[in-house]
């Protein structure tokens, strides 16, 4: 039994909650549904409750896992599994387009992962600045977020996360996980959900940091009409410009509405 290994208690700081359930791990594996020659990499694998059902499937895997205690174990116990190639480092410094080089011109990253919660939405940007360099990713999350990042315009909990990730990924959930599934349980439900990079050209933003202000500041202030929350961003005859009522809220506008409003010429 290769977890007796692992012998340091789950540390809160890293957001550790092991997942126990065979059942979703399962799940998850079927969701991810590794195809020969694809590159599979997984964000913290913990004590390897994703990791080796993967490496029983897949042969090969490069987890990314910040605790240094989980290292060790980590890899003694992947050798009755498969290939585990394991890099020691905060995922947040993890170049992944240089990471798919290393795998040859054009290739793609899978990403996995049951991810720290309180990290959840820093490392869903981060996969964002590398998307071309990725072909889909199968998260873990607290439900709220994937509830929040699945949101149509008009739901209550649209907001910057839903616009951001819809307008560089189709966003699907999959499922709901109960917090009895993990060791400690956490506070909240969980949900599985898969995440696919659209190509460039269906995204359609010219100009990305122009993209991410417009929605930041849109959302700053989501009571405001979009002609006060933009002000210094975008005036009243742009925003009518992209064909959008200046007296709307944020909440109220597509993500085909941002894009259009991004892509407008600099007043
Ligand atoms: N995959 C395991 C499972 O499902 O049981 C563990 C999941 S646990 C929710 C999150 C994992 O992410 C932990 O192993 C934790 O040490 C690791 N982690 C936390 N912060 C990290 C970071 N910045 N970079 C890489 N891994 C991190």
């Amino acid at each position: 039994m290769t977890r007796a290994q692992f012998t340091e208690p789950a540390k809160k700081h890293l957001g550790q909650h092991f997942l126990h359930e065979r059942g979703i791990i399962g799940r998850i594996v079927q969701a991810v549904d590794p195809q020969p020659g694809d590159h599979l990499v997984e964000i913290g694998p913990g004590q390897g409750a994703i990791t080796f059902p993967l490496l029983d499937r897949h042969g090969e895997l490069t987890v990314i896992e910040f605790d240094r205690d989980l290292i060790f174990p980590l890899t003694e116990a992947a050798r009755a599994h498969g290939t585990l190639e394991v890099i020691h480092r905060d995922v947040l410094a993890v170049d992944f387009t240089a990471l798919a080089r290393n795998f040859g011109p054009g290739a793609q990253l899978r990403l996995v992962g049951n991810l720290p919660y309180n990290l959840s939405s820093p490392i869903l940007f981060h996969a964002l600045e590398h998307a071309a360099a990725i072909r889909d990713m199968h998260f873990m999350l607290q439900k709220e977020v994937v509830d929040r990042m699945a949101a149509p315009p008009g739901s209550k909990v649209y907001g910057r996360l839903s616009v951001m990730l819809q307008a560089y990924c189709a966003v699907t959930p999959l499922f709901t996980v109960p917090p009895g599934a993990f060791r400690p349980p956490p506070k909240v439900d969980s949900a599985v959900v898969r995440l696919v990079p659209k190509p460039p050209a269906q995204v359609g933003i010219a100009d990305p940091a122009r993209f991410a202000d417009i929605v930041r500041a849109a959302f700053g202030q989501r009571r405001k009409t979009l002609r006060n929350a933009l002000a210094g961003v975008a005036d009243a005859a742009q925003i009518e410009a992209a064909g959008l009522e200046p007296g709307l809220r944020a909440e109220q506008v597509d993500v085909a509405g941002f894009v259009r409003l991004a892509n407008l010429p600099a007043a």
